[in-house]
């Protein structure tokens, strides 16, 4: 069984990435990615109206536009295997700039809400047969800053209920997940092209995504690289 070159969060131009989905996957397809989860900001509703006054727009998928941005990632799916023979799985990142949580939902079949509670969206997720994986679970070497602070803070608490924690995100590494023995993943958070040089996932499965799935959530035949940018292949 081979090895599948992954990354499980990537914005596009739906909420504040710089490339298009399109764009996205020329650049992984290319590159000889097998797998990789578009997943857009989705922001909790105070958020979204504090940015809509400062600066009259905001960085998250419009909630309204929701089925839209849904049935591009299915088109996309479509071409990206056709063309490249590479797994798009839709997702989400349940963006609460509030309460201090990022969660990414992947292969998630409806509409999530951010402003639930953490174990409320978790259990959402997991009725919907998606992977829930915590984000950046620490503060961030680049910004100083820790958007997911409440899982940080609660992590003993959410530790099984996550499908997995990022161990590693773009330029990060969280030693805690590691140390803690915790079902783990290393993404890219690519918002722009330089991000596309970061930590990212391999994982030997068979490449559909019922096995990606599975090998996320099973977690023992899982290693982190970090990518130096260009193609892998
Ligand atoms: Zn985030
Ligand atoms: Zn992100």
């Amino acid at each position: 069984m081979e090895w599948l070159y992954c990354d499980f969060h990537i914005h596009t131009t739906w909420s504040d990435g710089s490339l298009s989905l399109k764009e996205v996957v020329e650049l992984y397809g290319q590159s000889g990615f097998d797998a990789i989860a578009i997943t857009d900001h989705l922001l909790d509703s105070r958020s979204l109206l504090k940015e809509k006054e400062k600066y009259g727009k905001h960085s998250s998928i419009e909630p309204d536009r929701y089925a839209d941005y849904r049935r591009e990632l299915r088109d996309a799916a479509h071409y990206a295997m056709e063309t490249y023979n590479m797994l798009l799985l839709p997702g989400i990142e349940l963006t609460n700039d509030t309460r201090k949580f990022h969660i990414l939902a992947i292969d998630n079949t409806d509409a999530l809400n951010p402003d639930l509670e953490v174990e409320d969206i978790l259990q959402d997720i997991r009725n919907q047969g998606g992977i829930s994986v915590a984000c950046h679970p620490a503060v961030r070497n680049h910004s100083g800053a820790a958007p997911s602070e409440y899982l940080w803070s609660n992590m003993d608490r959410f530790s099984t209920m996550f499908d997995s924690w990022e161990v590693a995100n773009r330029d990060d590494l969280f030693n805690s997940i590691g140390l803690k023995k915790f079902p783990y993943l290393a993404n890219s958070d690519f918002h722009e092209e330089r991000h596309f040089s970061s930590w990212k996932t391999l994982l030997r499965c068979t490449k559909n995504i019922e096995a990606v799935k599975e090998a996320i959530r099973k977690n023992d035949a899982v290693s982190i690289f970090l990518h130096r940018g260009g193609c892998i292949k």
